[in-house]
């Protein structure tokens, strides 16, 4: 079965791995000049499945309010001039209730807890490195209110059975010894099953691997648009918007990783994929105090800032803007990062040498992504809308989407986890129907 995975960040190289694992004969098309490095490149380093938490949670609505008129927000509004951004953040509203929250935060779990499961398997069978750890996420709170509702994640927590440990702030040193010197914070959820590792890095080594067994990486090639046939996806048609019509190729499978461009893509086949570029930005410090510095990632849930160890360096990750696809670097983000990493690590790494980065979250208004067929077409599949959980969710998505494709019943159940749970106006329900298989 030839099949083309559109987009190679971590999530398009973790399907053709897993494609070819599956006896699938894979191209991937990928506009940049080498794997992950567009939203991929620089992420927050998280594997995080006990932190699989949607934005969309209740309270959010009133701190969104209070958090514009903050220096230091962790969310910032800009009108992009387009109707899907007024739609995508009205549906996102919707989803902040605590019944919603509950059941998207549920599936949110159950993919990202496969897929540790899937990147612990693949590291058994590949010896992959990538700086990873497996020391846990400490998510740190400032104040009562914030310890309180940490409860309803316990509650969540708890009924999926992922283990954790609640901790008062006298004890945060037992996880993270640096954080003795920190102050003001009033307790932590210590999530020890949660890993740490470089996107990057995975998704370099992981694509030599894909090699290895045999895909081919078209870097330095734009998909223009998909060719169709009836309700077919007969093959893709590369070429830079706009320009002359490039190469065409053919194939029996389609699967649209492209992140955020995934959207524009998929509207032309009349698909409304609610997938909003979410910006965010980190910085990549060198350590210059090891004693100082974090072992793990520490979350703290004020900013929602997550500061990790990745190697030889710290990476600090934050901040949501929903300013369109704007890539420009604003320095008032860089302040407030370096603000809290100093405000946690003091003295840890050195600030002025740090990179600055930013990306864009392909983001879904209820926090899960889009995994599976397309509704209405035989052979095209998805694997995008992971937000900010792209890397802790992409070698379960990837093999969950490959199994799809090539017809196989997937590991987990895969209820509300398709774009189908969009359409029909059923935002604001869960969808029980089980996903068929397509088969070839
Ligand atoms: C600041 C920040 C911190 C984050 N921290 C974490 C974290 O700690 N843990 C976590 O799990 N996740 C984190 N994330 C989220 C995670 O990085 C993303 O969810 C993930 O990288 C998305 O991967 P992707 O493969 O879907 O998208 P991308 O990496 O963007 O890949 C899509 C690819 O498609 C290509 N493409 C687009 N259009 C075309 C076209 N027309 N033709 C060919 N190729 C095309 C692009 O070049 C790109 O390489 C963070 C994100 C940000 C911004």
């Amino acid at each position: 079965m030839k099949v083309i995975v559109l987009g190679g960040g971590v999530v398009g190289v973790t399907t053709a791995y897993y494609l070819a694992r599956g006896g699938a004969q894979v191209t991937v098309i990928e506009r940049q000049e080498g794997p992950a490095l567009e939203t991929s490149f620089a992420n927050a380093g998280q594997v995080s499945p006990g932190y699989s938490t949607p934005w969309a949670a209740p309270g959010i609505p009133v701190k969104a309010l209070k958090w514009m008129l903050q220096r230091h927000a962790p969310l910032a509004i800009r009108a992009d001039g387009s109707l899907f951004q007024l739609q995508w953040m009205t549906q996102m509203l919707k989803n902040c209730t605590s019944t919603r929250y509950a059941v998207n935060k549920e599936r949110m779990t159950r993919v990202a807890e496969y897929s540790r499961d899937c990147l612990r398997q693949l590291r058994a069978d590949t010896g992959i490195e990538y700086d990873q750890r497996t020391l846990g996420t400490l998510q740190v709170f400032r104040t009562a209110k914030q310890l309180a509702a940490a409860q309803n994640d316990i509650a969540v927590l708890r009924e999926c059975e992922v283990p954790f440990r609640e901790l008062r702030a006298d004890e945060l040193p037992d996880i993270e010894p640096a954080l003795a010197h920190a102050q003001g914070l009033v307790g932590g959820l210590h999530l020890p099953g949660d890993e740490t590792g470089d996107c990057h890095q995975f998704t370099k080594q992981l694509a030599a691997l894909a090699r290895a067994a045999g895909v081919e990486f078209r870097f330095g090639t734009a998909v223009q648009r998909l060719i169709t046939q009836g309700r077919h996806v007969t093959g893709v048609q590369l070429g830079q918007p706009g320009a002359a019509d490039g190469e065409t190729l053919e194939a029996d499978r389609v699967v649209v990783a492209l992140g955020c461009a995934s959207r524009q893509l998929l509207t032309t086949l009349g698909l409304n994929l609610p997938v909003y570029p979410v910006k965010g930005y980190s910085l990549t410090v060198p350590i210059v105090h090891e004693t100082l510095a974090p072992v793990s990632t520490v979350m703290d849930e004020t900013y929602k800032v997550a500061v990790t160890r990745l190697g030889e360096h710290i990476r600090v990750g934050g901040m949501a803007e929903l300013a369109g696809h704007d890539l420009r670097l604003n320095p008032r983000r860089r302040e407030t990062l370096e603000m809290v990493t100093h405000g946690l690590f003091a003295g840890a790494g050195d600030l002025p040498d740090a990179s600055f980065w930013t990306g864009l979250r392909p983001m879904t208004p209820d926090g899960t992504p889009v995994l599976g067929r397309a509704p209405g077409w035989d052979n095209l599949l998805v694997n995008t809308g992971h937000g900010t959980l792209g890397w802790t969710m992409a070698c379960g998505s990837g093999k969950l989407v490959a199994d799809l494709t090539l017809g196989r019943t997937p590991d987990i159940r895969t209820e509300g986890l398709g774009l189908d749970r969009y359409t029909n106006d059923s935002w604001s329900r869960p969808n029980d129907g089980r996903q068929s298989p397509i088969h070839a």
